[in-house]
């Protein structure tokens, strides 16, 4: 579907297990294997504590994976360490979901946007406000926000810097974390033309975080669905009423929009999601699935083509 030239980052059967209380195991992550292109954004969504958070945590380095690789560069990021993985740092930003979280509040605007850049010797201390209203100009903010405060700042407006501190280094992969889910719906709408118009620009692949399908089929070029640590569906981001995996279909059926039909009977799911500690034998939607058979409970399914970059897990395929 993409171009193997344009592949920047490829997960390897990473897998994540944490050691849980009465010695058993939570499996955040199971066999997870994803690939990021130049240019391209994949959508990662999934309910609360599906896992997607702790997946994209690995890209980042700020924790690493029980088994597997994540290839950048010819080189394993679970390998590396000390100034190996501090150069490679460089390439690999993230924005997080609340921006104000991650900023130092004592530090003015100028100084946050500027910091990596200091820290890599990229600029010297005299080039920051010049520096500093190149990059608020390109996230839409006005110039001489670089004398602010965040706490002087709009939800959206913190996150367009959080965004300008990200591309600074220019790096080649961005990962967002639920990055718009706390603004209001028309901010969100804008912080992602902003993302789609950077992209562009400057050729980012992006990892987006979203648990709201509606949003993320807006902009996504590819769309990985995830449940209970494992990935079930993957597709592109313009064919996502092609889903057919059964919970893709209930996370579909759960979009509203201002056509709504509240009499047709929509694909829901009622039960509660497993705990991660006690995921089924076989299928890990087997729980709530209304066309769980028998095989269903024995064997796990494995991610299978169908054709036209649509990978599906499930045995009713
Ligand atoms: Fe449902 Fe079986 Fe498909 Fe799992 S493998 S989603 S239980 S039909």
């Amino acid at each position: 579907m993409f171009d193997e030239k344009d592949l920047i980052l490829e997960a390897k059967h990473v897998t994540r297990r944490f050691p849980a209380s009465g010695g058993r195991e939570l499996t955040a992550c199971n066999d997870v294997n994803l690939k990021f292109y130049r240019g391209k954004t994949l959508g990662l969504i999934g309910e609360s504590g599906c896992g997607k958070t702790t997946f994209m945590r690995f890209l980042v380095r700020l924790d690493v994976p029980t088994e597997g690789e994540i290839l950048f560069k010819g080189k394993d990021l679970t390998k590396l360490k000390g100034e190996e993985l501090r150069q490679i740092r460089k390439y690999i930003q993230m924005v997080f979901q609340d921006p104000g979280g991650s900023f130092n509040p004592k530090m003015k605007i100028r100084d946050i946007i500027c910091e990596p850049l200091l820290n890599f010797g990229k600029i010297k201390p005299s080039e920051k406000d010049t520096v500093a209203r190149k990059y608020l100009e390109a996230v839409e903010l006005p110039a001489d926000f670089a004398d602010r405060y965040p706490h002087n700042m709009s939800g959206g407006q913190r996150q367009r810097i959080a965004i300008a501190r990200a591309i600074a280094l220019e790096p080649e992969l961005i990962v967002m974390d639920e990055a718009t889910c706390a603004l209001d719906v028309s901010v969100q709408k804008t912080i992602i033309e902003l993302i789609c118009k950077l992209q562009k620009e400057k050729n980012i692949a992006i990892g987006f975080i979203a648990h709201d399908l509606g949003l993320i089929q807006s902009f996504a070029h590819q769309i990985a669905v995830m449940y209970l640590g494992n990935i079930v569906e993957i597709l592109p981001g313009e064919d996502v009423d092609k889903a057919r995996h059964p919970y893709t279909k209930t996370l579909l059926d759960a979009i509203f929009d201002t056509k709504m039909d509240f009499d047709k009977k929509i694909e829901r799911i009622d039960s509660e999601i497993p705990s991660p500690l006690d995921v089924p034998v076989g299928c890990p939607f087997q729980t709530r699935c209304d066309h769980c058979m028998e095989l269903c409970r024995r064997e796990r399914p494995v991610l299978k083509n169908i054709g036209e970059g649509h990978e599906i897990a499930c045995h009713l395929f």
